[in-house]
């Protein structure tokens, strides 16, 4: 996703007669940091909307402390919450942290933070309210662990021997070069289209909202306006590399082959197990593994992989925009294609069931599609199943996405275009989504080995689930 958002409180800051300065998006703290001395701002406020810019944000925040900034620190963004700011963030800087829940207060929350008289107690109340957060946190994560030999004996178990495991009728790295965009535009998911604007709700009961449904209309009725020329005069285009291969799960990593007979060995894919104390016995401590035949079961199983990129031309559309300091239908046209992506992995999935052979009965609206309402998963690396995100590295060079669908990895492994989504296909009918959460050290020991990274650089990647001080 882009910097919709961030995007939104520059312009709804500069209508409050404020002056903004936009460093744009994956800035490195140095800059952002240089440029506030520099310009003397009053305030920073930093967004994120994938997860390794959390780390990123705490990262501001140290060297703030460390340069001894005095300026207050505002955190938005999808990813973000108050939750987050007060546990993750705060600590580490001794001004005012505050975490801006949306667009529509930034204006409120900058007018106090830059009163002197409303400061100081506006101040008090954030410092309050974020001890009280870190406390709950505190006692909710005082669950403790079992240990990676446990959890991995808890496995979800699957009796492999009575399944008939569906054979893809193709197989290997696929491209799919100009999708017609056309095709894609029944699939989109509106609902996400409202968040990215800040008008929570779901569609399309958000257009009668009591309080914005207005707003929501023309929105989408622009919306619509833009999206019917982007289609017609193909101003965007749309690819993607994907591919289904023999596969099978080896403890918790899952394998992938050239061959059937599983001897020429693909990739591998180190998945996390959940280690958090289970309420009930009866419950298994998850890991995307499970969901794929072990190696002992001697059944080849088939896993996928895709990355679809509904990005090209959006920067050559957003520029004429900007020329023409049209911010809306520069935001409106990065919104647009974010949905386009997202649209084009919920159809790819959908071909991909049909080619695997148990997708072929499947008889569903574009509402159940939305709704994920059918066999199998695609799960996201950076996403709570699978959350290191290095593993798109692996991904990426499977299915040669860079050269083959045109996107590249940054170093935090963000896809670019960011209109882009990917992840690898699951197809037992066991399959769901869950998060691994937090990890003990005998689990990070074991994922660095089998990753190859050095323990620290297993620590850095999955820092958010560490269940330990590293
Ligand atoms: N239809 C929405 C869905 C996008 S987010 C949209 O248009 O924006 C849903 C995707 O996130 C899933 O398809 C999957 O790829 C990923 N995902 C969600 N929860 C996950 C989890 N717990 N682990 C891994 N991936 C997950």
């Amino acid at each position: 996703m882009p910097d919709i958002g961030k995007n939104i409180v520059g312009v709804v800051l500069g209508c409050n007669n404020y002056e903004i300065v936009d460093l744009g998006v994956m800035v490195p703290a140095a800059k952002i940091l240089q440029t506030a001395v520099e310009q003397r701002v009053d305030a920073i406020g930093l967004s994120g909307l994938i997860t390794p810019s959390l780390e990123e944000m705490e990262h501001v925040a140290k060297e703030m402390e460390r340069l001894k900034l005095d300026l207050p620190l505002l955190i938005g963004g999808a990813t973000t919450s108050r939750q987050h700011t007060a546990i993750k963030i705060a600590p580490h800087y001794s001004q005012t942290t505050v975490h801006v829940l949306d667009a529509s207060r930034a204006v409120g929350v900058v007018a106090k933070l830059l009163d002197s008289d409303q400061k100081s107690d506006f101040d008090t109340e954030n410092r309050e309210l974020q001890a009280e957060l870190r406390e709950v946190y505190g006692r909710r994560t005082r669950k403790p662990l079992v240990s990676y030999e446990e959890a991995r004996s808890n496995r979800l178990k699957i009796d492999w021997d009575a399944e008939t495991l569906p054979r893809p009728s193709i197989l290997g790295r696929q491209v799919d070069t100009d999708q017609s965009l056309e095709e894609l535009v029944p699939y989109i998911d509106w609902t996400f289209f409202f968040t990215a604007w800040e008008l929570k709700g779901r569609f399309p009961k958000v257009l009668d909202h009591p309080r914005y449904g207005q707003a929501a209309r023309e929105l989408y009725a622009n919306a619509q306006a833009l999206l019917e020329r982007i289609v017609k005069d193909g101003l965007l285009s749309a690819k993607a590399a994907w591919g289904l291969w023999p596969a099978h799960s080896e403890d918790d990593d899952i394998v992938l082959f050239n061959d059937e007979a599983r001897q020429d060995e693909l990739v591998r894919f180190p998945m996390l197990r959940q280690q958090e104390a289970k309420p009930d016995d009866s419950m298994p401590h998850r890991s995307l593994a499970d969901f794929v035949a072990p190696a002992e079961s001697g059944q080849t199983d088939f896993v996928g992989a895709f990355a679809v990129n509904a990005g090209i031309g959006v920067d050559a559309m957003v520029a004429r925009y900007e020329a023409d300091h049209d911010d809306y239908n520069a935001i409106m046209t990065k919104a647009l294609a974010d949905r386009l992506a997202e649209a084009y992995a919920e159809l790819l999935h959908e071909r991909v069931r049909r080619i695997w052979g148990f997708g072929h009965d499947e008889r569903l609206t574009k509402d159940d599609l939305v709704a994920e309402r059918y066999r199998g998963i695609r799960p996201a690396f950076g996403y709570p199943a699978c959350p290191d995100h290095t593993l798109r590295g692996v991904q990426w060079d499977l299915l040669q996405a860079e050269t083959q669908a045109g996107l590249r990895l940054t170093e935090t492994y963000a896809a670019v275009p960011t209109a882009a989504a990917s992840g690898i296909y699951l197809a037992h009918p066991q399959a769901r989504y869950f998060a691994v959460g937090r990890l003990g050290r005998d689990q990070v020991v074991s994922y660095a080995e089998r990753t190859g990274m050095s323990l620290q650089e297993a620590e850095r990647w999955l820092k958010p689930n560490l269940g330990y001080e590293p």
